[in-house]
């Protein structure tokens, strides 16, 4: 990889992005003929998913201007919603002035869940599952060779009391350092053999053995300084801090504020073949505070100079191998842009793409309003929904965008006219 900054990069032909993007990560046009029409084929569908009947096309763009510990990455992501690529590497452009994104992880340690029930003394039988924590965990190793062998393995067993209404459950979790696998297979194998031997030791009965997608011992975290100057000037430093601080304290701007972090994390999730779900599911519980309130995933403080740094921390369970990171050709050429040798690294890009997205998000609420460039590029959606054609669309959008008027009526209108040679 040479350079993400790419100057002009939104103003080229399809063909031409796709032959910068070879230049600039060196992955060859033929793996990106995986994002051709056909590049996935319902024969190779029917063997991802049930009762298929074909497949399902979405865009996948590249966002510029991302430096991730000093290395410029060029990030694919899938996405339907318009102005997300172009936030995202307007972001990652505010952030490179002062260096880009540094990043960091926890190992990739996924947790599985043994439940067990009618235990008449929970406490006892937690300490009686805990004696056997070496028995347990050589039990569930056995399951996998093949993780040992590429340095992962169980690395705890803990167990706690859940109580609920008028219910004590035992709940076993094993500690699994899942390598560059998302792990939830992996765990869950692990879990169903060590199950009865659970249910035996503390008196009871299994119900549940599953992986927790509350992945909090798989932190992924980033980190950016912001110019000042870059920003647009004190005033929205200021504002942008107001804007931190109201997602902090009021989970009805905190969901907005997630959800904006989220459209770059789900992205590139989806575009690498993870599970996106895993990862919001992970995300939403990790924005829980300690004293139970939903809050902000990111922080926003001024520094000493006067600018801005940006932070945010939550799961990541994304993998390298199995799911559909390897079967998908489109996700294996996704993967092989970002250049990622390791789960962990895809990890922490991920975490940087959610903190560019929010770092642009913030930017623009915080000084224009986030309609004007929003529905610039919502229009080109208004001008196809109502039946322009490729040669109308770029005429329709100008005259909504000079009009400031995203709406359908207007776009028929404003088509009709150019039809009827107005
Ligand atoms: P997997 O089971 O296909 O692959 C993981 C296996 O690959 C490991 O068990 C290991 O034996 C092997 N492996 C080879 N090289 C490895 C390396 N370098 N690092 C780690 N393992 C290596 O996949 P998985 O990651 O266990 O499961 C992911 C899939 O499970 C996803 O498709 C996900 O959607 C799905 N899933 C999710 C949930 C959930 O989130 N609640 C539940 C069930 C299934």
């Amino acid at each position: 990889m040479t350079t993400s900054r790419i100057q002009g990069f939104r103003n080229l032909s399809v063909e031409e992005r796709r032959s910068v993007v070879t230049q600039q990560t060196g992955v060859d046009a033929a793996a990106l003929a995986a994002f051709d029409d056909g590049g996935f084929g319902a024969d190779a569908a029917n063997h991802l998913s049930e009762n298929v009947i074909g497949t399902f096309s979405l865009p996948i763009g590249i966002a510029a201007n991302h430096t991730v510990n000093g290395r410029d990455v060029l990030v694919p992501m899938v996405t339907e919603e318009a102005s997300v690529i172009a936030a995202a590497s307007n972001g990652a452009r505010m952030a490179r002035t002062l260096g880009g994104f540094h990043t960091s992880s926890t190992g990739p340690i996924m947790q599985a869940q043994i439940q067990v029930v009618d235990v008449v003394d929970p406490h006892a039988a937690r300490l009686r599952v805990l004696e056997a924590r070496h028995e347990l965990i050589e039990l569930a190793e056995a399951q996998d060779p093949k993780l040992a062998e590429v340095g992962g393995g169980v690395r705890d067993l803990t167990v706690r009391v859940v109580d609920f209404e008028d219910e004590a459950y035992v709940v076993a979790h094993l500690v699994v350092d899942v390598r560059d696998a998302m792990g939830a297979n992996a765990v869950n194998t692990m879990a169903e053999a060590v199950a009865d031997r659970v249910a035996e030791l503390a008196g009871g009965r299994v119900v549940l053995r599953i992986l927790t997608n509350k992945a909090d011992l798989r932190l992924a975290r980033a980190r950016a300084v912001l110019d000042a100057e870059t920003l647009g000037g004190d005033q929205v430093v200021d504002d942008m801090v107001h804007a931190y601080k109201l997602a902090a304290g009021d989970p009805y701007r905190a969901a907005t504020h997630n959800k904006g972090i989220m459209n770059g994390i789900s992205a590139v999730v989806l575009a690498t073949g993870n599970d996106t779900r895993a990862v919001e599911a992970g995300a939403h519980s990790h924005a829980v505070s300690a004293e139970g309130r939903y809050t902000s995933l990111s922080t926003f403080e001024k520094d000493a100079d006067g600018n801005i740094v940006a932070t945010l921390e939550l799961p990541m369970p994304v993998g390298l191998v199995g799911g559909a990171t390897k079967t998908h050709p489109g996700a294996r050429a996704a993967v092989a842009l970002t250049g990622a040798t390791s789960a962990a690294e895809l990890a922490e890009l991920i975490t940087a793409v959610g903190l560019a997205q929010n770092i642009a998000a913030l930017r623009v609420l915080a000084s224009e309003g986030v309609q004007r460039g929003h529905m610039s590029l919502h229009a080109k959606n208004i001008a196809i929904a109502v039946g322009a054609g490729p040669g109308e669309i770029g005429q329709v959008v100008e005259r909504l965008i000079a009009e400031k008027a995203f709406r359908h009526d207007r776009a028929e209108a404003v088509l009709a006219d150019l039809r009827s040679g107005k």
